[in-house]
């Protein structure tokens, strides 16, 4: 007997193979067999006629790790068909966080949300996720600059020894606990002051515990390229499987280097080096509105930026160095405070009109008002590059976002529209509309490609013995419904999503299921060494 039959549909298995018609049986949290079964073999039993069933998205570009305990039941990524996320990315995770820096991060949630965090360790904040009960799978990797931040402050200078050997021990027991590997956030604060050096240093830890490196770069524009080149030697010093995070070309005048920037990623490929890329199907990036100044301005604590954001001769500076910043092309996204939600949804010389200031001091002042907690969207990207980007081989999709949902307090501000479109999009758009990716192509990209990238043995293929995350969607009508003014939409499409077995999106409705999983670095899935092909 099987606990649920999926009859009839067509069966999309996540290898890249093509569709084939099949019924899924699922006993328990696994698939049990995939072929022909009789529907009296089943204690339930969903017709799939003309739909497609695949293995449950994979998200491994995720900045959920606070918001899953706000929303566990992960509305925005499970109605996208997602099952699986990895968090910690960008250099920020949940854990581990210890010292000044975590009192900071948890008074910011604790009066933007109510979020009360209790843990330190990996393994404490693993244990609160679990004691919540999610609908969704969850995995972390380490933040380098959460980790840089608890032991040097913001401090823009090397560590010494000792604090290196503070990070060192941090990324060891952090992946014993069970992490998947490091992550940095080479743009922002502190990691922005750390060298190669370091990230080799950190990097040669995280691979000796079986993870990998994933970077959002020092540059996605005018030093793209370099940075590149720097992440690439940072990961062959380490011998790191190396994930470029959110692989674009970012602003018009660099729109010139993908051709560049894909050799140079080719060519260490064809090298012999493990490098893999991921991105999101838009051409707006989304991140703080602080993400326009100059490193120099992010030093030390927010304290002390809030400070030097108020002073006159930095002021002056800062309106001679922004200079070339298209104020037009950033949307204000979202705030924390009453009197500033006017400005969300308005693009930044907009805003600072209706504010009756230059857009250097408008920014400047928000900042300041908001404690620097202000969400921008910034429009830089070429379509072009997107699908270029899209359709190579290594590139694995994923949707940069955290959780959201239609209700409560992550239904707040305009959040970027990949929060609740990212997977639907891929098929509606790129698949079904303009043909770019097949099917089975753009599947694999969402499930067989991260899981074995990232280590997450068992799931990702709709086979026998498998963890049933399972998706059910219309491939004639999936479509994202998300945008950049109107982003509170969840998509059409998506029927049925099961997590570990169990219907969780039902009709695309959330039935109220949690049975999501921490998904802990396993030996069993550990990735062997050398590139991926196909
Ligand atoms: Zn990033």
């Amino acid at each position: 007997m099987f606990d649920l039959i999926i009859a009839g549909a067509s069966v999309v298995d996540g290898s890249g193979s093509p569709p084939f018609t099949a019924d899924i049986g699922v006993a328990g949290d696994r698939i049990a067999a995939v072929g022909k079964i009789s529907e009296s073999q089943g204690r339930r039993v969903i017709r799939a006629d003309g739909l497609v069933a695949c293995p449950g998205f994979v998200d491994v570009h995720s900045h959920s790790d606070y918001f899953l305990l706000l929303n566990p039941r992960a509305e925005s990524a499970v109605r996208q068909g997602v099952t699986s996320e990895i968090g910690g990315n960008c250099g920020y995770s949940a854990a581990p966080i210890w010292g000044s820096w975590k009192e900071e991060r948890d008074q910011t949630y604790r009066e933007l949300y109510g979020l009360d965090p209790q843990w330190r360790g990996v393994r404490e904040y693993f244990g609160q996720l679990a004691a919540e009960g999610l609908s969704i799978n969850f995995g972390l990797l380490l933040g380098h600059n959460t980790i840089r931040g608890s032991v040097l402050g913001g401090a823009a200078r090397p560590p010494d020894s000792g604090e290196m050997a503070a990070m060192i021990q941090a990324v060891r027991q952090g992946m014993q606990e069970g992490a998947l590997g490091l992550s940095t956030g080479l743009i922002y604060a502190p990691a922005c002051f750390a060298s190669a050096e370091e990230l080799a240093t950190l990097g040669q830890v995280a691979r000796e515990e079986g993870g990998l490196l994933t970077c959002h770069m020092r540059s996605e524009g005018d030093g793209l390229l370099e940075a590149i080149r720097e992440i690439l030697d940072v990961a062959r010093t380490a011998q790191i499987p190396l994930q470029i995070s959110h692989l674009k070309t970012s602003g018009e005048r660099n729109w010139g280097k993908l051709t560049e920037a894909l050799r140079l990623i080719e060519e260490a490929r064809s090298r012999g080096q493990d490098v893999a890329a991921d991105r999101y199907p838009y051409t707006a990036s989304n991140t703080g509105l602080q993400a326009v100044l100059p490193a120099w301005a992010l030093e030390g604590s927010r304290v002390e930026q809030l400070a030097r954001l108020q002073d006159s001769s930095v002021r002056e500076r800062l309106k001679r160095e922004l200079t070339d910043r298209q104020w037009d092309r950033i949307m204000i996204a979202e705030v924390t405070r009453e009197g500033n939600r006017r400005y969300e949804g308005l693009e930044v010389s907009q805003a600072a009109a209706v504010a009756g200031k230059g857009p250097v001091d408008f920014v400047c002042d928000l900042l300041v008002e908001e404690e620097t907690r202000v969400d921008a969207i910034f429009f830089t990207m070429s379509e072009e590059n997107l699908q270029q980007i899209l359709t190579r081989p290594y590139v694995m999709v994923a949707s940069d976002s955290g959780t959201r949902a239609h209700v409560g307090p992550l239904s707040r501000g305009r959040p970027h529209p990949r929060t609740f479109g990212t997977f639907p999009r891929v098929l509606g758009v790129y698949v079904r509309e303009k043909r770019l990716l097949d099917l089975p192509v753009a599947i694999r990209k969402m499930t067989f490609d991260p899981c074995r990238r990232f280590g997450l043995a068992g799931r990702g293929l709709i086979a026998p013995g498998n963890f049933a995350d399972v998706v059910l969607f219309d491939p004639d009508t999936v479509a994202d419904r998300s945008s950049y003014r109107e982003p509170i939409h969840y998509p059409h499409g998506i029927r049925y999503v099961l997590v570990n077995g169990v219907v969780t999106v039902e009709e695309g409705e959330h039935a109220g299921a949690r049975a999501g999983r921490v998904l802990r670095r396993s030996n069993e899935g550990t990735r062997r060494g050398g590139p991926e092909r196909g």
